[in-house]
C-alpha cells in the first residue's frame, strides 16, 4: 500500500492544480504511478446524462475521454455509483453486471477496483483502478483508494462549483456565464447588489483579486516597493537584535529573507503581474502562494520548510500594504453585498448602513452570531457558502437568495428579473404588515401574547418600536464591546444601555450580562480554547472577572434611573450557584450605588435556560429569580450536540427536534409552577409557525428578532388558540421534525397565512 506521504504529497497537488481538468488528469496519473497500477481512471456524474463520463484516465485510450459516458445503472462503473460502495473484481468480465466499451480498450485489464466519489452524502464520480492480470487488489490498495477518493471528493466538489465564472487561463476575465453557490439560508430576503470582498488582516489566501487601470499602475508599484522597504528594514532590525543570541549558521536565515525580498526574486515577479494590471495585494498573494505550493512539494524537507518563510514575509508585505490601504476609507458602491471568510459584527459596522444590502460568509450557519444580527437588521444572508471562490467575487454582480439560501455570480437577465419581483412583491407584504402594527398580538378567540424584540445596537430601538414591539427581551450587550477596541469604561456603557431603557419606557428592557466567549471573542480579550461552546462562555467568565461584571450591572443600574424598566438575565447558566453568586454580586452593586446616593429601584432578575442541565434545574432556579427565558439558539446546539456555527451539520440543527420541544415544554410548566414569568428570546420565536406552537405551550413573552414581528403578530391574529392547542397535542407525538414542521404549516395554511411561512413553503402553497 503506499505510504501516507504519497497520499499527502498527491491532495496537496491536486489541491493546487487551476482547473477541474488539471485536476483529474493529475489524480489519475498520480494513483496510477503510486498503486503501480495498469490503468487509472475517473468517471464523473453528468446530472443531464444521468451517466458516469469517463473524464481522464491513465491507460485507457485517450480519445475516449469525454466520450464514454456509462448510464446510472449499467456497467461496473454504474454499480459502484449506484451502490455507492467500493467493488474489488479479480476478473471483471465474469461479473453478470460487467458491460465492455469498445472505445476505451479496456478488454486487455482483468482486474478491477472501484470506489465511488461522495461529497456531502452525494455521489460525485467514480475513480477506477484496472489491472492487466487477473488478481484481486489487497485490502491495502482498497484502503488507498477509499482515502484518496474521500480526499479528492472535495476537492472536485470545490473545483465543479468554481467552473463556469472564470476561464481557466486567466483568473480575472469574466467569462459571463451563470453561476450559483449554496449555502445556509441565515437572513430572509433577495439581494441584488456587487460583491465586496472583506479580507482578514494578513491573511494571503482571501486577498481578492482586483484589476486596476493602467494610470494607476505605476503608483501600484510605488506602494508596493514602500512595504517591501519596510519589511527589509523590520528584518536587518529583527536580525541584529537576535545575532549575539544566534549562531552564525542560525543568523544567516535572516540574509535568506533578504536575499527571498531582493527585487530579482519574489517582487520581481510581483511588480509584473502590477504591470499587468493586478493590483498589488492580489499580485503578491498570487506570487506568494504559486511559491508556497511549489516548495510545499518539493521532497527535500529544509527546502519544504521554505514554503513557511514565504508565508511569513508575504504576510509582513501584505500587512503594510493592508495599513497603508487602511489610511483611505474603504469605498463601497451603494448595492454592496459584502463578502467574508467569516462576517464579523464588526465588520457589519464598517460598511454604511444606506450602502449595505446583503451578506455572504464561507464559514458559519444560520445560528451563528453574525446571522442573528444580520436578521435583526433585516439583511438576505447567506453563511456556510463553503465552495464560494470568494477571491474573485470583488466587483462582481451578485444576487442573492436568502429564502433558499444561494447566491448567483452574473445571473441571466431572466433571473435577475425573477428576483427582482420578489423583492417588489415582499416591499407589498411589508406595507400590508404595517397595517397591523398597532393592533394587539391576539388569536381570533381572544387570547393575546406580548410581542417583545431582540436588540444589539442603538439603531435596533427605532426599528422595534417602528414596527410595535412591547418591550425587550434581549439586549445583547456584548454586541457594542465587541465593535471597540478596549471595554467601555462605565461611563461609556451607561451611555448606550440608556438609548435602550430610555426609548422603550415604560416597557420593560431585559439586559444581559455580557455573553462572551463561543463564538463570540472580543478583540481585545482574546479566549483560545479547543472546545470554545464547551469552554469559557457567559457566566463563567464574568463570575470569573467580577470587575468586569460588576462594572457592568453598576453601569444598567445608573442607566435605569428613574425610568425603572430594567430587567437583569444571565447567560449560559448550568447550575444554582452561579445564579447565587450573580445575585450576590448584583446586590453589592446595588448597594454601593445606593450609599451614593443614587436612587435606584431593584431590577427584576432572570436566567436564560440555554443548558440542558439547567432544563433540569429550572424549579430550582425559578425559586431565585423573577423570570426564565429561554435561550432556544444555544438550547438546540447543546440538546442535540450539533455546533451552530458548523455548515457541515446544519441540516441536523433542528428547533422543532422532539427533544428540543419536550425541553421547551418542560420548562415553562416547572417555571410556572414556582410563579415566574417564563419567555423565549431564541431565534424560534421568530418564526411565525414556532411562535404560534410556543404560544400554545404558555410561554408568556415572544422576543424576536425585530424583523419577524410583523409576520408573527400576522400568524398569531390569523389562528384560533384552541386549534394551536390541538396541533400541538399533536405534534408532541411526532418524531420526526420535518412532520411537526409539516403540522404547523398546515395550521398556517388552513389559516390563509401560508404565506408567511419560509419560501419553500410560499412555493407549495
Ligand atoms: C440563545 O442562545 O437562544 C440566545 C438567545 O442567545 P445567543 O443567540 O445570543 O447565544
Ligand atoms: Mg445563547
Amino acid at each position: 500500500m503506499p505510504k501516507l506521504e504519497t497520499l499527502r504529497k498527491i491532495v496537496q497537488e491536486v489541491d493546487s492544480a487551476e482547473t477541474l481538468d488539471d485536476a483529474l488528469v493529475l489524480i489519475v496519473k498520480r494513483i496510477r504511478s503510486a498503486m503501480s497500477t495498469h490503468v487509472c481512471s475517473v468517471y464523473l456524474f453528468d446530472k443531464d446524462l444521468q451517466a458516469f463520463v469517463l473524464m481522464a484516465t491513465e491507460g485507457l485510450h485517450q480519445k475516449s475521454v469525454g466520450q464514454v459516458s456509462i448510464p446510472l445503472h449499467e456497467g461496473l462503473v454504474g454499480l459502484v455509483g449506484q451502490r455507492a460502495e467500493p467493488l474489488n473484481l479479480d476478473d471483471a468480465a465474469q461479473h453478470p453486471q460487467f458491460r465492455y466499451f469498445e472505445e476505451t480498450g479496456e478488454e486487455r485489464f482483468k482486474s478491477f477496483l472501484g470506489v465511488p466519489i461522495i461529497h456531502q452524502r452525494r455521489v460525485l464520480g467514480v475513480l477506477i483502478v484496472q489491472q492487466r492480470e487477473q488478481r484481486k487488489f489487497d485490502e491495502g490498495d482498497e484502503a488507498f483508494l477509499v482515502t484518496m477518493s474521500a480526499q479528492l471528493a472535495g476537492i472536485i466538489a470545490h473545483a465543479e462549483a468554481t467552473v463556469g465564472i472564470y476561464s481557466s487561463t486567466n483568473q480575472t476575465e469574466t467569462v459571463g456565464s451563470e453561476s450559483k453557490y449554496d449555502g445556509i439560508a441565515a437572513s430572509p430576503g433577495v439581494a441584488i447588489g456587487v460583491g465586496v470582498v472583506m479580507a482578514p488582516p494578513a491573511d494571503l489566501t482571501t486577498v481578492p483579486q482586483k484589476t486596476i487601470s493602467e494610470d494607476k499602475i505605476a503608483l501600484e508599484i510605488e506602494r508596493f516597493q514602500a512595504a517591501l522597504k519596510q519589511v527589509r528594514r523590520d528584518i536587518r532590525a529583527v536580525g541584529r537584535t537576535l545575532s549575539k543570541r544566534l549562531r552564525k549558521d542560525e543568523a544567516a536565515l535572516f540574509d535568506v529573507y533578504l536575499r527571498m525580498l531582493d527585487d530579482n526574486a519574489l517582487p520581481g515577479e510581483v511588480i509584473s503581474l502590477i504591470e499587468e494590471g493586478q493590483w498589488a495585494q492580489g499580485a503578491l498573494c498570487a506570487v506568494a502562494m504559486e511559491h508556497i505550493r511549489q516548495f510545499s512539494l518539493m521532497d527535500d524537507p529544509y527546502l519544504r520548510e521554505r514554503a513557511t518563510d514565504i508565508r511569513d514575509l508575504g504576510r509582513r508585505v501584505l500587512s503594510y500594504l493592508q495599513e497603508e490601504a487602511s489610511a483611505e476609507p474603504k469605498q463601497f458602491p451603494p448595492h454592496t453585498i459584502l463578502i467574508a471568510e467569516e462576517v464579523t459584527p464588526a465588520m457589519l459596522g464598517e460598511v454604511p448602513p444606506e450602502s449595505l444590502v446583503g451578506l455572504v460568509s464561507v464559514l458559519g450557519s444560520s445560528n451563528s452570531h453574525a446571522a442573528i444580527l444580520a436578521r435583526s437588521m433585516g439583511i438576505p444572508t447567506l453563511m456556510g457558502a463553503v465552495d464560494l471562490p470568494m477571491t474573485q467575487l470583488e466587483g462582481q454582480d451578485l444576487v442573492l437568495d436568502g429564502y433558499m439560501g444561494r447566491v448567483f455570480v452574473n445571473a441571466s437577465r431572466d433571473l435577475r428579473h425573477y428576483y427582482e419581483l420578489i423583492i417588489a412583491e415582499e416591499r407589498q407584504l411589508v406595507v400590508g404588515l404595517e397595517a397591523i402594527r398597532d393592533l394587539p398580538a391576539e388569536t381570533l378567540d381572544g387570547r393575546s401574547i406580548p410581542l417583545w424584540v431582540n436588540t444589539a445596537m442603538g439603531a435596533d430601538v427605532n426599528r422595534s418600536l417602528e414596527r410595535g414591539a412591547e418591550g425587550i427581551g434581549l439586549y445583547r450587550t456584548e454586541v457594542p464591546f465587541m465593535i471597540r477596541e478596549s471595554f467601555p469604561t462605565e461611563a461609556e456603557q451607561v451611555q448606550s444601555y440608556r438609548v435602550q431603557l430610555e426609548s422603550f419606557a415604560p416597557r420593560s428592557v431585559t439586559m444581559r450580562t455580557l455573553d462572551i466567549g463561543g463564538d463570540k471573542a472580543l478583540p481585545y480579550f482574546p479566549i483560545e480554547e479547543d472546545n470554545p461552546f464547551l469552554g469559557w462562555r457567559g457566566i463563567r467568565v464574568t463570575l470569573d472577572h467580577p470587575e468586569i461584571f460588576k462594572v457592568q450591572v453598576r453601569a444598567m443600574l445608573k442607566a435605569s434611573i428613574g425610568l425603572d424598566n430594567l430587567r437583569i438575565m444571565l447567560p449560559m447558566v448550568s447550575y444554582v450557584g452561579e445564579v447565587i453568586e450573580a445575585k450576590r454580586l448584583i446586590n453589592d452593586a446595588l448597594n454601593e450605588l445606593r450609599d451614593e446616593g443614587l436612587p435606584i429601584a431593584r431590577p427584576a432578575l432572570g436566567v436564560m435556560i440555554e443548558v440542558p442541565a439547567a432544563v433540569y434545574q429550572a424549579r430550582d432556579i425559578a425559586r431565585h429569580v423573577d423570570f426564565l427565558s429561554v435561550g432556544s439558539n444555544d438550547l438546540t446546539q447543546y440538546l442535540l450536540a450539533v455546533d451552530r456555527n458548523n455548515p457541515r451539520v446544519a441540516g441536523l440543527y433542528h428547533s422543532y427536534h422532539p427533544a428540543v420541544l419536550q425541553a421547551l415544554r418542560c420548562v415553562v410548566e416547572d417555571g410556572h409552577k414556582e410563579g415566574v414569568q417564563v419567555s423565549i428570546c431564541g431565534e424560534m420565536a421568530g418564526d411565525p409557525g414556532g411562535a404560534v406552537l410556543l404560544m400554545a405551550m404558555g410561554y408568556d413573552v415572544l422576543s424576536m428578532s425585530p424583523i419577524h414581528l410583523p409576520k408573527v403578530k400576522a400568524a398569531i391574529r390569523a389562528v384560533k388558540y384552541t386549534e394551536a392547542c390541538a396541533m400541538l397535542d399533536n405534534v408532541m407525538q411526532l418524531l420526526d421534525p420535518k412532520a411537526v414542521e409539516e403540522a404547523i404549516y398546515t395550521l398556517l395554511y388552513d389559516a390563509g397565512v401560508g404565506r408567511l411561512g419560509n419560501r419553500r413553503n410560499i412555493e407549495a402553497g
